[in-house]
C-alpha cells in the first residue's frame, strides 16, 4: 500500500449545485480548523501537497473535492472550530454540509482529532451529522508523536468511550508517520466495497 497515485485536485464547491455528480464513493475528511486535517489527506494519499488547495485563501471556507480515481473522491470539509464563532462563518458553513448530508455516494467519514484535546462535543455533532447508522466513521487521533506511547493508549481508550461504539480510532501522525499504513488500508476498503466492480 503505497497511497493512492492517482489523486488529484476536482474542485472547490461553494454550494451543493457546484458538487461533482452522486455518484460513486465518496469519503468526507472533517476536524476542527488546526487538527491536522489537510497533513492527513496528504500523507495517506501519499500525494505531498495535495490538500495544499484546501489552505488557499478564500477556499478554506469551501468544500474541496479531490478524485482518487473514477468516480471515487474525498471530499474535504472546512475546519469546523470557527462553525461556532461568527454568524456569517457558520451560516456559509450549515449549507453546504446540508447540501453533502443526504449524498448517496458519501459512504465514509474520516473525522481528525487532535489526540491531546480528545473528542469534543463538536466532533460528536459531525459524527451525528454523518448519520453512524448509514455510514462508517473512523477518528484519527492526529499528532500522536506529541504524546508517550502510554499517553496514546491512555488518550485512545478516552476517545473509545467517547464515541460509544460510533466510530473506529486509531493513532495517527502524519509528521512521524504512526498508523498512516492502517489508515491508508481503511480508506481503500471503503473505496473498494462502495465499488460495485469489486463484487464478484
Ligand atoms: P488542518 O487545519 O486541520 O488542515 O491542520 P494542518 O494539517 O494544517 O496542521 C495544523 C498544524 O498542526 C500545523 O502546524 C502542522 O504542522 C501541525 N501538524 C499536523 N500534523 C502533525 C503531526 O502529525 N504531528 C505534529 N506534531 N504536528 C502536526
Amino acid at each position: 500500500m503505497s497511497g493512492f497515485p492517482e489523486a488529484s485536485f476536482m474542485l472547490s464547491a461553494a454550494a451543493g449545485a457546484q458538487f461533482p455528480a452522486d455518484r460513486g464513493v465518496e469519503v468526507a475528511f472533517a476536524g476542527r480548523s488546526n487538527a491536522g486535517k489537510s497533513s492527513a489527506i496528504n500523507a495517506i494519499t501519499a500525494r505531498h501537497g495535495l490538500a495544499r488547495t484546501s489552505k488557499t485563501p478564500g477556499r478554506t471556507r469551501l468544500l474541496n473535492f479531490f478524485s482518487l480515481g473514477p468516480d471515487r473522491r474525498i471530499v474535504d470539509l472546512p475546519g469546523y472550530g470557527f462553525a461556532t464563532g461568527p454568524r456569517e462563518e457558520r451560516a456559509q458553513w450549515a449549507p453546504l454540509i446540508d447540501a453533502l448530508r443526504p449524498r448517496e455516494s458519501l459512504k465514509g467519514l474520516f473525522l481528525v482529532v487532535d489526540c491531546r484535546r480528545g473528542i469534543a462535543a463538536s466532533d460528536l455533532e459531525l459524527i451525528d451529522w454523518a448519520d453512524p447508522s448509514r455510514r462508517k466513521i473512523h477518528v484519527l487521533l492526529s499528532k500522536a508523536d506529541k504524546l508517550t506511547r502510554a499517553e496514546g493508549l491512555k488518550a485512545e481508550a478516552a476517545a473509545v468511550a467517547a464515541l460509544g461504539g460510533r466510530a473506529s480510532v486509531q493513532l495517527f501522525s502524519a509528521l512521524r508517520r504512526i498508523g498512516i499504513e492502517d489508515a491508508q488500508e481503511r480508506l481503500q476498503g471503503w473505496i473498494e466495497a462502495g465499488d460495485p466492480r469489486a463484487v464478484k
